[in-house]
């Protein structure tokens, strides 16, 4: 399980809070990873139970074909259970498509956000609803069958009709997934500015959660299942790479900003048994932060934190209670008044109509 960051973007989007470059995507920058991924080995193979390759970004649809080539050969081949990359609708060309086809890639995951035209104005993103319309139909013509759309809600100034009107026009379109994100103002993002000088007021909760509402509903009515608080997918597609990180995984992140997750490597005692509830089978893990120098974007070096077992119940109580398989029951004790069973046995989770609300569930948890 392998994620790739690539950290180029032509154009800042208003509430961008990641770590992206202007620069175009250099030979050298390729080289750098490739040697990363080569470098580790052993860890890349120490995750290869769940088969997928995930490039992410920033805008990975930057990338060149024969980079995407190239780093896909570095971290062992060009074959994966899942293989998905992030594209921009603008980037979306016929031979594009057919490119990413033929290199091996067999799911795309395409930024729409909105198919409201003044909407995307605000949020500087620089396709247009009629590029996003186009671009989907292109993947589609190309041989994409796992394509999954992302949508932005809960922004002033988007009224209930449009977003109503953009996710069911995308859900005529039948994607196989589709992810929808709240607006939130990062640190050092062009919106956090307008804050700043009072040119943006946030959306109020309570017309951010019935945005969040009329979404589940619209989806829910149209048969995809509600697997994680931000993802939906149709039968027999939710993600496999996003999905085996709520489980953690054990996942190899390459470039920088990316992070990594080792589990029980030699030097790192198993669990003991019996203690906080953590089942005995889960090793201790280190989680690396990569660090690369991003002058030159070269020169990583990794920098790891071995987790406490209390850091990792809590970790995995934050990310199972994302999911609607939940968690071990044992793992939250006492402390469980607003779960409920699960599908799985032994399981609870947070129901449905109290997502919009999760984190105070889990923080109240943890
Ligand atoms: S939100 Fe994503 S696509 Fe937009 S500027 Fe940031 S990294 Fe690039």
């Amino acid at each position: 399980m392998i994620y790739v960051h690539v950290p180029f973007c032509r154009s800042f989007c208003t509430y961008c809070g990641f770590y992206s470059e202007r620069a175009c995507p250099t030979a050298g920058w390729v080289d750098e990873v490739c040697r990363e991924a080569l470098s580790r080995r052993a860890e890349i193979e120490a995750s290869s139970a769940v088969d997928t390759l995930y490039f992410g970004g920033g805008t990975p649809s930057v990338l060149p074909l024969s980079y995407l080539g190239r780093i896909a050969d570095a971290c062992g081949g060009r074959s994966y259970k899942e293989w998905t990359v992030e594209v921009n609708p603008d980037d979306v060309t016929p031979e594009y498509a057919a490119g990413l086809r033929a290199l091996g890639v067999n799911r795309v995951s395409m930024g729409v956000q909105s198919l409201d035209g003044g909407m995307l104005r605000w949020m500087n993103r620089r396709h247009s609803a009629d590029g996003a319309r186009a671009a989907f139909r292109t993947l589609r013509d190309a041989g994409f069958d796992n394509i999954s759309v992302d949508v932005i809600f809960g922004v002033s100034g988007l009224s209930d009709a449009v977003l109503e009107a953009t996710v069911r026009e995308i859900v005529a379109w039948r994607p196989e997934h589709v992810s929808a994100y709240q607006l939130s103002v990062e640190e050092g993002s062009a919106l956090e500015a307008l804050v700043r000088s009072g040119r943006y007021s946030e959306l109020p909760d309570e017309a951010c959660s019935r945005q969040y509402s009329l979404i589940c509903s619209i989806l829910a009515s149209a048969g995809y299942g509600h697997y994680e608080i931000s993802n939906w997918a149709l039968p027999g597609r939710r993600a496999l790479h996003n999905s085996a990180y709520w489980s953690r995984s054990p996942y190899v992140g390459l470039g920088p900003g990316a992070h990594s997750l080792r589990c029980a490597l030699a030097t790192i005692p198993l669990h003991p048994q019996g203690t906080g509830g953590v089942p005995p089978e889960t090793p201790c893990v280190a989680t690396s932060i990569r660090s690369w120098n991003s002058e030159a974007l070269s020169g990583w070096r990794a920098e790891s934190e071995v987790l406490t077992e209390e850091q990792i119940r809590e970790e995995r109580i934050m990310l199972g209670l994302r999911t609607a398989e939940g968690v071990d029951a044992a793992l939250v004790g006492h402390g469980s008044g607003s779960l409920v069973p699960s599908g799985v046995p032994g399981h609870v989770r947070i129901p449905e109509d109290k997502w919009f609300v999760a984190d105070s569930i889990i923080a109240e948890l943890i």
